[in-house]
């Protein structure tokens, strides 16, 4: 098995789910107590949130960066930024390393079309949302681009990200509006919706709302685990497994 790479703390309620989701799914295809391998470095969100509110997406570059070589260096064998809207950075974080970065656009993009849908609702942060990366980077993996809530929705699913999802609230009135907004787009022509931030799923069920649902989180983690589990590829704490087998048969 490959060893996880998480780029993690953005905020840690979404990375708990990720730390969750990756050890069910390893137990799923390897057996009850089988667990996923995983190497977390979980940042101070507060200090990523300050580079978020000042623009400067350079420093935060530098941040994961360093966090992904941290990771690289302690033997995972792959990288997952844990967090859509820090996927603003992703080219800079792959550059630093040679493990791949698994994509949360590219895997999330390709979800969605292998469903056969093409006018996805986009709910996420408003970096997300209005920074156009997101866009543009799906656009290029997929041929499309998803639909974007009006200003007082994206600033309604951008205030319940913050102030609720990752402080720790999960406030049913939210749900309800989320639903709500899920409607707006529909009526709009969205033909499913995206969960693009990691905490949504926190809130709503994907498979609950009045479009079908693609919860960015489940697919990031489903794309890990299917990395890790891959027989083809060599793994480096391959060594270190068969050096405890000998010393357990001694
Ligand atoms: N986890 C969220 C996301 O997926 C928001 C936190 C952040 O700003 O990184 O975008």
């Amino acid at each position: 098995m490959k060893c996880i790479g998480l780029i993690g703390g953005m905020s840690w309620e979404s990375t708990a789910t990720y730390y969750r989701l990756l050890n069910e799914a390893v137990r799923g295809a390897r057996g009850a107590l089988a667990s996923a391998e995983v190497l977390l470095h979980s940042l101070d969100f507060s200090a990523v949130v300050a580079l978020q509110k000042a623009g400067r997406w350079d420093l935060a570059a530098e941040l994961l960066a360093t966090s992904a070589q941290r990771l690289e260096r302690a033997g995972a064998d792959c990288v997952l930024i844990c967090t859509n809207t820090m996927h603003l950075v992703s080219a800079e974080v792959q550059a630093a390393v040679a493990i791949p970065l698994i994509d949360i656009i590219r895997e999330t993009g390709a979800t969605i079309k292998a469903a056969g849908h093409s006018r996805p609702l986009l709910l996420a942060t408003r970096y997300t949302m209005e920074h156009g990366f997101y866009a543009e980077r799906m656009e290029a993996e997929t041929g499309f681009r998803p639909l974007v809530p009006d200003e007082a929705d994206r600033a309604l699913v951008h205030r319940v990200i913050f102030e609720e999802l990752c402080a720790g609230h999960v406030d049913p009135a939210s749900r309800v509006a989320f639903e709500a907004v899920v409607e707006r787009g529909r009526a709009a022509g969205a033909d499913s919706v995206i969960l693009g931030c990691t905490e949504i799923g926190l809130l709503v069920r994907p498979d609950a709302l009045s479009l079908p649902g693609f919860c960015s989180t489940e697919i990031h983690a489903a794309a890990a685990v299917r990395f890790a589990l891959e027989e083809r590829h060599q793994t480096v704490t391959r060594p270190a497994e068969a050096q405890l087998r000998e010393r357990v048969a001694a």
